[in-house]
């Protein structure tokens, strides 16, 4: 392992900090998708609409598919007069309430599942169109297949009810400190949840040796699947039409700037790598990772494609953000962000909750903490003299930049335990008045404002 010895020290003691990518480069990495892959992505995406009608009755089914609302969040700004006084406009985009999953997985496991149908109906000679597809014939031959997946819960949350909805026999591997109500939704959708004392990684290579030995076993598998990236990846150009709605279209005087909550790295590695495909080297993509969970800036920064975990710098992978508490980089992804990506900022656990209080208060969403860590990526950039350098160095106005924070998930979460997430972020903003970003007030004390 080659890290920088300062950003070692800064990641081991858990320091929240700006990491801007040193091997960014213009373009888009050629190992990648080709386009003709990420255009049949769109065009299944765009049959979701048609199948969530039939699929799911009531409050499920949305007419407008696996799509999501995008949101000013320009109150956030007032939270922090002095370090947005030049800002640009902010977003959120509100993949916390995509239909059926109430997360970001919903575009990724739509996605797959769907994929999967298609393939195993095209085999047997069945049509693949969405009338045929939810057929008796097309159920009948689904319910001879497993669709296995690991995941830290939304994943499967996703995976679990595409596929039961499909006809497909799910078995979701969760790890055991797994929220229980998602355990719980996933049995009530008729999936059989295999539990593990092991984290994330050990749920998923267990899921992926059981499913291996089935030969009418489909395992989804986080790390490597290019079904879930493309799923994610098609969704770039519907919000790049929602910003050029609001007001904001994207060129070289006005840049984007992205801001995505990252665990193994499929759902910001494909989101990312979709708005690269549209907008090139207009669009500036950060990912955050909590402290205890940076496993893509330890990937990326180690200059390496060999495969490096938060364990060996002594962390231990342990945070609320449970869509985020991976300890391993997706190896399929993490090279795709090698000269891609801009940067990572990691954050702490207490400020996930400031963030998931002031998200319900400035902008009524209601957030997982995962999601939650979206909201820090504008501040904690501006804040950092890294970020400021960043921003120097595009020689652009700040306020002709446009801010996208991706929230990822949410709508989900029980009413009582998101009370509580509320009830922790309002006390720990009580006990510190004048708090907004970690970052910023750290900049501030060093007389870093601009
Ligand atoms: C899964 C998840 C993410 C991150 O997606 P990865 O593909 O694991 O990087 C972010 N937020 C939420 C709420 C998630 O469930």
């Amino acid at each position: 392992m080659t890290l920088d010895t300062a950003l070692e020290r800064a990641l081991r003691e858990q320091t929240p900090l700006v990491w801007i990518n040193p091997q960014r480069a213009p373009g888009i990495p050629a190992a990648g998708p080709a386009p003709s892959q990420l255009a049949e992505a769109e065009s299944r995406m765009g049959r979701a609409g048609e199948l969530l009608a039939d699929l799911f009755a009531g409050a499920a089914s949305s007419p407008q598919g696996i799509e999501s609302p995008l949101q000013s969040a320009d109150a956030l700004a007032s939270c922090h007069p002095l370090l947005f006084k030049d800002s640009g406009p902010l977003f959120l985009k509100r993949d916390d309430m995509l239909p059926v999953a109430g997360s970001i997985k919903a575009r990724g496991g739509f996605h797959e599942v769907l994929a999967l149908a298609e393939r195993i109906a095209q085999q047997q000679g069945l049509r693949t169109d969405p009338g045929h597809l939810l057929g008796a014939e097309a159920r009948a031959l689904f319910s001879r297949y497993t669709v296995a997946v690991g995941s830290t819960g939304n994943l499967g949350m996703s995976i679990g009810i595409f596929a039961a909805a499909l006809g497909f026999r799910p078995v979701i591997h969760m790890s055991v400190d797994a929220k229980q109500w998602k355990k719980q939704r996933l049995r009530d959708h008729g999936a059989r949840v295999v539990e593990h004392t092991g984290d994330y990684a050990s749920a998923v290579e267990a899921g992926r040796r059981e499913a291996g030995a089935d030969p009418l076993s489909h395992f989804v598998d986080d790390e490597r699947s290019m079904m879930l990236f493309l799923g994610y990846a098609a969704s770039a150009r519907h919000v790049v039409q929602q910003l050029r709605d609001a007001g904001r279209s994207i060129d070289a005087g006005h840049p984007l700037f992205v801001y995505l909550p990252c665990g193994v790295g499929g759902a910001p590695g494909g989101i990312a790598y979709g708005l690269k495909q549209l907008l090139g080297d207009n669009v500036h993509c950060f990912f955050i990772e909590p402290v205890a969970s940076p496993c893509m800036l330890v990937q990326l920064a180690s200059g390496s494609d060999h495969p490096i975990s938060v364990h060996a710098l002594g962390l231990d992978n342990r945070t609320e953000a449970d869509g985020l508490a991976v300890g391993l980089a997706s190896p399929l992804v993490a090279p795709l962000m090698r000269t891609l990506l801009s940067g990572v900022m990691t954050i702490a656990d207490d400020d996930l909750f400031r963030c998931l209080f002031t998200a319900q208060q400035q902008l009524a969403a209601t957030l997982e903490p995962s999601a939650a860590a979206a909201l820090s990526g504008p501040g904690s950039l501006l804040a950092s003299e890294a970020g400021r350098r960043y921003i120097d160095a595009l020689a652009v106005a700040p306020s002709d930049i446009t801010h996208l924070m991706w929230s990822t998930g949410g709508s989900m979460v029980p009413a009582h335990e998101h009370a509580a997430f509320l009830a922790r972020g309002r006390a720990l903003l009580d006990s510190e008045p004048g708090w907004f970003w970690r970052a910023s007030s750290d900049a501030a004390a060093h007389g870093r404002l601009p």
